[in-house]
């Protein structure tokens, strides 16, 4: 496709900081295509439901112009070993950043766009959005001087959209830090009333869900299917490995995931809970629906 000048990729995590740059960089005349990356630690969500979601916060309409990118395996070796290291969980901040925008870099080039913008705020949390960092993930990706950052654009060196003078930064706010005070009155201006709260999003910031991702690691049993069974109960590791649903809702997505990722399940024939079998034996997992429930006698 032919490269334009006024069209941008950006990388949209359903989160405030990322509709707000879309819309500062809309309002200043650009066509921007959003570009959700989905990994199996995003959410609760399956990728399905992730647009209906967006629908809800943001409109039909611009669910509609979201790209749902699917991560695969080489997402999760990243994230088993990570060239930068992890955060305070398992969360490999900066390998992935790395990894986004080298995602965003592929269908920038498929779009004939010729910039990605990112929600990020300069100093807003840990290492991965300090001012060096940022820089180092920026050369990394390969997109030195291509990513435009509209709530912290001042604080960056000058973008290619403003070199070409398509662009002024003067236009747009100076946000630093952890205080939101900005950002949610400059939603109120732009008439964005409901969004998701911050940090919502990765599981891999999360301590117990970081706990639960090691057992898979250290069985070997680290692949999509699985990463999306431990959030549906209790984890035990005991004669092998299992889920344990918690409530009907529970059951539900682990009888869903055997079918989409062919997971073997034990469905009781009495009232229990339905138990996931990512390694081990039918027995076992009848053992476990039975300790769960009233209504088995072993
Ligand atoms: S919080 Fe999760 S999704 Fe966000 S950069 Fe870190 S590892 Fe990636």
């Amino acid at each position: 496709m032919e490269k334009s000048n006024k069209i941008g990729i950006a990388l949209f995590s359903g989160g405030l900081d990322s509709i707000l740059a879309i819309k500062l960089i809309q309002r200043a005349g650009f066509h921007i295509i959003p570009l959700f990356v989905y990994t199996p630690f995003h959410s609760r969500k399956f990728p399905d439901e992730i647009r209906t979601e967006i629908a809800s916060l943001y409109g039909k309409d611009f669910a509609n112009s979201v790209i749902i990118h699917e991560t695969g395996k080489e997402y999760l070796e990243l994230v088993r070993s990570p060239e930068y290291g992890y955060g305070k969980n398992l969360n490999p901040c900066i390998d992935c950043k790395i990894f986004f925008l080298k995602i965003a870099k592929k269908y920038m080039e498929e779009y004939g766009a010729s910039f990605v913008v990112t929600g990020e705020v300069l100093g807003q949390r840990g290492m991965s959005q300090r001012r060096d960092a940022i820089l180092k993930i920026e050369r990394k990706s390969g997109l030195s001087g291509k990513i435009v950052r509209p709530l912290s654009l001042v604080f960056f060196p000058e973008t290619e959209p403003e070199k070409n003078g398509l662009l002024k930064r003067s236009d747009f706010p100076s946000i630093k830090g952890r205080e939101r005070t900005v950002q949610i009155k400059i939603a109120r201006d732009l008439g964005i009333t409901s969004y998701p709260q911050p940090a919502g999003g990765c599981l891999l910031t999360d301590p117990g869900f970081s706990k639960r991702v090691k057992i898979l690691i250290g069985e070997d049993l680290f692949d999509t299917g699985y990463i999306h069974a431990i959030k549906y109960g209790r984890l035990i590791a005991e004669n092998g490995v299992y889920v344990v649903a918690r409530n009907n809702n529970e059951n539900r997505r682990l009888i869903t995931l055997s079918r989409m990722y062919g997971i073997d399940v034990f469905v009781p024939d009495f009232k229990g809970p339905v138990t996931a079998i990512l390694k081990g034996s039918i027995d076992e997992a009848r053992k476990l629906s039975c300790r769960y429930t009233r209504h088995c006698e072993e």
